[in-house]
């Protein structure tokens, strides 16, 4: 078993209490974790609480705060392998996704790094003559970061990066599947120099750790990434202290496609909307809505597709579909499935858990045109998708924005006057037009309704990280007149 400890106040410790983590790929023990319980969670609020008002990182000026971010991104790049072979080992992801991801990861520290000292206050052209007034930006306070099993080194990154330029400490909760990656992680916050008590990393259970985590008294937002369920115990939990909340949820995202569109680019961009990461994505284009024109022949592509993935054990280069991160995410998949099946949905393709160890799942199509199946509402979290087809444009976007979430969508057309109206009409954070599940460091991420609220990404979630002050100076130097008029 291998041994991982977390990171509070610039020191590495064992944890309240010990717990396993188990290996998706064979469904055994392999590594032995440390439990935050609710006294761990205050030496790691009061350890940043002090690194924010009094230790050297409140004394650092923004752009040595970047310097650090720097360094902190080349120590990320230079064991981006080991960190992808550890999320691999721990989730379940496959090494292909891990490694190209973790690679990435570098680059949106690097991205926050050169925001630390562009963050800039603004100077009032006040309505008064004897008055100059500013805004200073700082630091919102503690942050508490609380993060889901997938893509654990992403979902941290998005946060810590812009509350590290902001200037914030923070608490991140690594979520109990699959943390080794992000325990590890803290090695490099440690080698890259920041000072004791900035960055605490820890991981425990949500309803013990996440909930002490996130109604702390001292804990001025929190940062959340996971289902709805957890954000409303988030916010209530939050509601003790009135501190802010972001929070980054599940989807039932659309996926257009017209018969005008390039049928083989949509097809496998539909592939890696919803059979990556073995389905369990935010972002997975799970529902599709295609023309009726060309269903069958769309559906024959991707079923041909999907019966080609080589399902296989993730640390193998070649494997393109791995195992669920956990037990009962593959128990829920296969009960949701169930019930689609019994309201009438019928199955394309996969549907069947194969035998054997590990939390598999195989690449599922089901057809759900006239019935009302629950696999149209209810976010899977694993790759299944659920189909569905349309005469009219009007008719394909009521379909797509039948959904109380609205984080992301795929439009696939040729035509460009369709593709601005559709971007226009569609109700989601993210609009993807002939493409599907990009990402960049420089654009902001996230959605509303069920999907949460607030961005990840771009400037403006740095911006998210700051309060402002304002400044009122004086600048005559007569007596204050009437004491008992304002002016
Ligand atoms: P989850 O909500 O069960 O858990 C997420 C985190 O919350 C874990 O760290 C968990 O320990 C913690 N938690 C659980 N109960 C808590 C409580 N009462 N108080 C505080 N913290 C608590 O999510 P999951 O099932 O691990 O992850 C899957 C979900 O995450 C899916 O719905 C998915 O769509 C969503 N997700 C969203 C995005 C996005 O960016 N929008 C990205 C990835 C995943």
């Amino acid at each position: 078993m291998q041994r991982f400890q977390y990171y509070i106040d610039g020191q590495f410790l064992d944890g309240e209490a010990r717990f396993p983590s188990v290996d998706p790929a064979t469904g055994k023990e392999w590594a032995d974790l440390p439990e935050a319980r609710e006294g761990d969670v205050d030496r790691a609020v009061n350890a940043a609480e002090q690194a924010l008002y009094n230790g050297a990182w409140s004394k650092m000026t923004a752009t040595q705060r970047g310097k650090l971010i720097y360094r902190l991104a080349d120590l990320v790049a230079a064991n981006a392998q080991k960190l992808a072979e550890l999320e691999t080992r721990d989730t379940g992801k496959i090494i292909r996704e891990t490694s190209a991801q973790i690679a990435y990861v570098a680059d949106y520290y690097r991205y926050y790094a050169g925001i630390a000292d562009k963050i800039e206050g603004s100077y009032l052209p006040i309505d008064k003559p004897d008055m100059d007034v500013w805004l200073r930006r700082e630091p919102i306070g503690v942050v508490a970061m609380v993060v889901p099993w997938n893509s654990q080194l992403f979902l941290s990154a998005v946060k810590i990066g812009p509350a590290l330029a902001a200037g914030c400490t923070m608490v991140v909760k690594a979520s109990e599947d699959g943390p080794a990656p992000l325990l590890e992680f803290a090695r490099l916050i440690h080698e890259a120099g920041f000072p004791a008590g900035v960055v605490n990393i820890i991981t425990g259970f949500g309803a013990s750790c996440g909930a002490a985590l996130s109604r702390h008294p001292k804990v001025a937002h929190v940062a959340f990434t996971g289902g709805p369920e957890t954000a409303r115990h988030i916010v209530r939990n939050s509601a003790e202290n009135l501190a802010s909340t972001s929070l980054e949820l599940g989807g039932k995202s659309p996926f257009i496609v017209f018969a005008d569109a390039d049928l083989e680019s949509a097809a496998n961009a539909q592939v890696a909307g919803i059979f990556a990461a073995t389905g369990q994505s935010c972002v997975a284009g799970s529902r599709l809505i295609v023309e009726r024109s060309i269903k069958d022949e769309f559906l024959t592509l991707l079923k041909g597709k999907a019966e080609a993935i080589r399902i296989g054990t993730p640390l193998d280069m070649a494997t393109e579909v791995g195992p669920l991160a956990t037990r009962r995410q593959q128990e829920h998949i296969a009960a949701l499935l169930d019930k689609s099946l019994q309201s009438g949905a019928r199955l394309v393709t996969g549907g069947h858990r194969p035998g054997g160890e590990g939390y598999y799942f195989p690449p599922t199509i089901l057809d759900c045109d006239g019935v009302n199946s629950p696999s149209l509402v209810n976010e899977f979290f694993g790759p299944v998708l659920s189909v569905v087809s349309f005469e009219t444009e009007s008719e394909a976007l009521a379909l797509a924005n039948d959904t109380q979430y609205g984080l992301a969508s795929g439009v696939f057309t040729q035509n460009l006057t369709r593709a601005h109206r559709l971007m226009k009409g569609i109700r989601a954070g993210i609009v993807w037009v002939n493409t599907y599940r990009a990402v960049s460091p420089i654009a902001p991420f996230g959605g509303f309704g069920l999907s949460g609220h607030g961005r990840e990404g771009g400037m403006a979630a740095a911006l998210d990280y700051t309060r402002t002050k304002t400044i009122w100076l004086r600048t005559s130097d007569d007596p204050i007149p009437d004491p008992f008029v304002m002016r």
